[in-house]
């Protein structure tokens, strides 16, 4: 069983959802808003998804957003996918993580996403 095919099946927690994507919110969020996009169809990650699923998930990417910003007014946000065992992915249902960052949230945000090697993360 597919946590996030179930979490669609059941409509549980989704949050907003066009005709290929819907989002839930991280049940292990690394800041407040930290959404999840998630393709309808069980696609294995970003490589594996068809043009206009990579459309709706950016859809959802600009709706999210601009709901963030009047909700939580962060300073920016990071986008990110994992994509395969060794980046990371623990869910291997195609997602894209949509996190606002707030400043001070850490103490050297620097690098960003160049975290995913954390030795690697400042230059
Ligand atoms: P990844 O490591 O890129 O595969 O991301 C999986 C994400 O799914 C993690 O950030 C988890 O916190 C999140 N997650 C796992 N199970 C659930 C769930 N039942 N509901 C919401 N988010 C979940
Ligand atoms: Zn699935």
């Amino acid at each position: 069983m597919c946590i996030f095919c179930d979490i669609l099946k059941n409509q549980k927690y989704v949050v907003y959802e066009n005709d290929l994507v819907f989002a839930i919110l991280d049940e292990y969020p690394v800041s407040k808003g930290h959404i999840l996009i998630i393709t309808k169809r069980h696609a294995k990650d970003y490589f594996d998804l068809t043009k206009p699923e990579k459309e709706a998930v950016d859809e959802a990417i600009i709706w999210l957003k601009n709901t963030f910003d009047r909700m939580y007014h962060p300073d920016g946000y990071n986008i990110g996918v994992n994509n395969g065992e060794v980046s990371g992915q623990t869910v291997m249902h195609a997602h894209v993580h949509l996190i606002p960052r707030y400043k001070g949230d850490v103490d050297d945000p620097k690098g960003g996403v160049r975290g995913v090697i954390p030795e690697k993360q400042a230059y």
